[in-house]
């Protein structure tokens, strides 16, 4: 079932999320969740999505990149943004650690705020431990732009959006981020 995604302002994207339990998340309830929120970030579409943005304050969020995804971008920017195609999986009660100082800067977006972009800083690097939708421990490094969607979706589980952190003098509808590139 595809989930109505809350906007910015909602309180919950505010609040930190709390982390669950292993038996909360072998329970139906959170695996049917699990599948509800994969529906809801493909029909979006987007590469990412938090518990708090479907107006759960869980510590859970579900991640990929697809290769289609990557079709109607250059070469060149994909390399540029490091970005690679992530499969599915999820992330529970995630700790983050930046391996490097977060000054890689492109712009992103995000569903809650449907129709913006901005210019973040970022870092490249990060490692996450966290529990995986099997509730088994999980140790994950990466960096380009899968390490950005990790510090954007558990950013979102700390009560944070990427607008406390962009360069706001580049806080931008997609229309005009788009013009500017084709431009
Ligand atoms: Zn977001």
């Amino acid at each position: 079932m595809v989930l109505k995604v809350v906007q910015v302002g909602d309180p919950v994207l505010r609040a930190k999320a709390r982390p669950l339990t292993v038996e909360e998340i072998r329970s139906s309830k959170i695996q049917t969740l699990i599948v509800d929120m994969r529906e809801t970030m493909y029909a979006a579409p987007g590469v990412g999505l938090a518990a708090p943005q479907i107006g759960q304050s869980l510590q859970l969020a579900v991640i990929e990149d697809k290769s289609e995804y990557h079709q109607k971008i250059s070469a060149a920017d994909l390399k540029t943004r490091g970005r690679k195609s992530v499969p599915f999986h999820v992330i529970i009660n995630p700790q983050i650690e930046l391996l490097t100082p977060p000054q890689n800067i492109f712009y992103e977006g995000c569903l809650s705020l449907a129709g913006f972009m901005a210019a973040v800083p970022r870092a490249e690097k990060v490692r996450v431990h966290c529990l995986d939708q099997d509730a088994k421990p999980q140790a994950i490094e990466a960096c380009g732009w899968y390490a950005r969607i990790l510090q954007h979706e558990i950013d979102h589980l700390n009560g944070r959006i990427y607008i406390d952190r962009m360069q706001s003098e580049t806080f931008s509808t997609l229309e005009n981020y788009q013009a500017q590139i084709k431009g």
